[in-house]
């Protein structure tokens, strides 16, 4: 990874947080020419779990930024179906429906490492001489002007970096937003999930499918290929009850599924046994901060608008938000004189092209959220039904697919 330092306080724009929305926003406005410092608080980008779903609303982003051949050099796995697996009590025969991928309406759903896609942008980024990279140091803090302006950030360590304009993509728990006292308005959620890797083999688990299987009491066990080898296991828990789970000991290797999943599964869950040590919680937040900037300070991705793990959106909507963005902020931050009432107007006018866009998702994703548990099985048979016999319809739910191809038309214009 290649990594340059900073001249203190010369910052155009600082960026904290290299997530898929750090990253991509940082690459746009560098290759601009605007002096742009990512601050990415590990040493790596190898995090385990991490969103891989790329759906073609986050590919077309990728696509406008001139990046087809990276992205399709990236370990990935294109999803073409979902199978289903159901069964009526704990001891009933499992019974299995096969969806199409219901969002494909063009390039489809990728699972794409989400560390090689970071990797990726970050590179192309250090191909200009305005990025500068500081890896291994988080954002401690804020620092402000007299009139209670952002000014830069303070590190870990006490360093002090300045800039015209700090960009929070630092994820769900943003300290900027933290330290700018925003809090997120959050979508009541009833469920969390825990995840585990694990290279699993048998007939449930080929190489282009997402197995989901639904459990007697409630939530579901689902096993998505994981690109970069393997698969990654979520399960759907009730709200809260993780801490429980790890005191009862049955955590580890996902043993409290022992009788709750199906014979099949629960074999090969044992066969990967060795692998299956310490799965982890994914804390399930939904939910938008009440205004996304403050004088000069921009919110972007998890960090204005936490997005739930239904329909796999995250990293699609970080993507989009960066490209809105940019097409803001470049022809601003190249104005020689730019003031920073000037620089304040953008940031409302970002928040108010993307909101709506993440209103309409968040809230599918709680609709879909609550119909999933409500009358799945025989939705899922119907259409399923549907998407092999009437091709015509088939259709029409591709054209509307608002998880694939997100709500509004976005394009990058810088
Ligand atoms: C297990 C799991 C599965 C998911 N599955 C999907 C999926 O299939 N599809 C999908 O689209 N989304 C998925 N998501 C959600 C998706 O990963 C996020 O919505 C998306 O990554 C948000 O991007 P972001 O750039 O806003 O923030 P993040 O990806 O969270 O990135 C924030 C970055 O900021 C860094 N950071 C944090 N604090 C500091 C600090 N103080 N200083 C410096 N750096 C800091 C972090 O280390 C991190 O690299 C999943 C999430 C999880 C956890």
């Amino acid at each position: 990874m290649i990594e340059r330092s900073p001249r203190a306080d010369a910052a155009r724009v600082i960026v904290v947080g290299a997530g898929p929305a750090g990253a991509s926003l940082a690459l746009l406005l560098a290759r601009r020419g605007i002096d742009t410092v990512l601050i990415e608080r590990h040493a790596d980008l190898e995090r385990e779990f991490r969103g891989e779903g790329v759906q073609p609303s986050g590919l077309v982003c990728l696509e406008q930024m001139g990046l087809c051949d990276d992205v399709a050099a990236l370990p990935q796995t294109r999803l073409r179906r979902t199978v289903f697996g159901f069964r009526r009590g704990r001891d009933g025969p499992l019974r299995i429906v096969e969806v199409p991928a219901l969002e494909d309406g063009g390039p489809g759903i990728r699972l794409i490492a989400q560390p090689a896609l970071l990797r990726m942008l970050c590179a192309r980024a250090a191909e200009h001489p305005s990025f500068h990279l500081r890896m291994g140091v988080g954002v401690r803090g804020l620092l402000r002007d007299d009139g209670g302006r952002v000014r830069g950030v303070r590190l870990d360590g006490g360093e002090e970096l300045r800039a015209a304009l700090v960009i929070a993509t630092d994820g769900r728990h943003s300290i900027v937003r933290k330290r700018l006292g925003i809090e997120i308005d959050q979508v009541e959620q009833s469920f969390d999930v825990v995840w585990a890797r694990a290279r699993l083999e048998g007939p449930l688990v080929v190489p282009d499918q997402a197995y989901v299987e639904y459990l007697p009491e409630g939530g579901f066990a689902s096993v998505f290929p994981a690109p970069a080898g393997g698969h990654q296991i979520g399960v759907i828990i009730r709200k809260g009850v993780f801490s429980d789970l790890r005191r009862s000991g049955d955590l580890p290797e996902l043993r409290w599924l022992h009788g709750r999943v199906s014979k099949g599964m629960w074999e090969m869950l044992e066969r990967a046994r060795e692998q299956l040590h310490d799965p982890v919680l994914l804390d399930v937040i939904c939910g938008q901060a009440p205004t996304w900037s403050a004088p000069g300070v921009l919110l972007l991705g998890d960090a204005a608008h936490p997005m739930s793990p239904v329909g796999g959106q995250g990293i699609n909507m970080a993507l989009r938000d960066a490209v809105i963005a940019a097409n803001h902020l470049v022809p601003v931050l190249l104005e020689p004189g730019c003031s920073p009432a000037e620089l304040d107007a953008v940031l409302g006018a970002i928040e108010a092209e993307r909101r709506p866009e993440i209103t309409a998702i968040q809230a599918l994703q709680t609709r879909r959220a609550r119909g999933l548990r409500a009358r799945g099985w025989l939705m899922l048979r119907l259409m399923s039904a549907i998407l092999r016999v009437r091709p015509l319809l088939r259709l029409l739910l591709r054209q509307r697919a608002p998880f694939g191809r997100g709500q509004v038309q976005v394009r990058l214009r810088v």
